[in-house]
């Protein structure tokens, strides 16, 4: 009985999880393809909606967190949830030892570097890992799909039939 239990306990130890954070605002299949890369290195993947993001979003926490939900209903190994504060508090909350972020472009570079590295300051076991996207979407940004359905285009080849849906009506005319 005390054998099962603490061979449960370093299960769970042992466990590998990484954070993917970001405001998702909405997801895209981006963020859909690094997570689909994430969860084949780690144990579990928690994906976590900012919730005091300086950005103005589009999608309230509870609509963004929702529509992860949706999107991410048949995977497993990924959980979503929600954080306010600095991310390394929350990773060490949640005993993760990485951060997961994708990298599009040479663009998106310096930012995240700069992050890394002043993450790693706060909190050393804390690792920061890039992961890249399929081709395909390494110009595509949440950001970019609000602008073409704010100009009413087709977002369907970018984004999970919900958050088409979604954005369709938030911006039906
Ligand atoms: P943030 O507001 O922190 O940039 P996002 O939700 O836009 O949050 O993105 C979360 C993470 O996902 C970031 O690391 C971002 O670089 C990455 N990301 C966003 N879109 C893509 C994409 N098309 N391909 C790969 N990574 C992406």
């Amino acid at each position: 009985m005390l054998d099962v239990g603490r061979g449960a306990l370093n299960v769970l130890c042992s466990m590998k999880r990484a954070i993917y954070p970001g405001s998702f605002d909405p997801v895209t299949n981006g963020h859909l393809d690094v997570i689909g890369r994430a969860r084949k290195l780690f144990d579990e993947i928690v994906v976590a909606v900012a919730s005091n993001d300086e950005k103005q979003p589009l999608f309230s926490l509870e609509e963004r967190l929702a529509l992860l939900h949706q999107a991410l209903d048949k995977i497993d190994n990924v959980r979503v949830a929600q954080f306010d504060g600095l991310l390394v508090e929350f990773a060490v909350a949640e005993k993760a030892s990485a951060v997961i972020r994708g990298l599009r472009a040479v663009s998106d570079f310096e930012f995240e570097f700069q992050m890394a590295l002043m993450n790693r300051k706060l909190e050393d076991s804390v690792e920061t890992i890039f992961l890249m996207p399929k081709e395909e979407y390494t110009y595509l940004s949440s950001r970019l799909v609000k602008e073409i359905a704010r100009l009413g285009g087709n977002v369907s080849d970018f984004v999970p039939g919900p958050v088409a849906e979604a954005l369709g009506k938030k911006f039906a005319r």
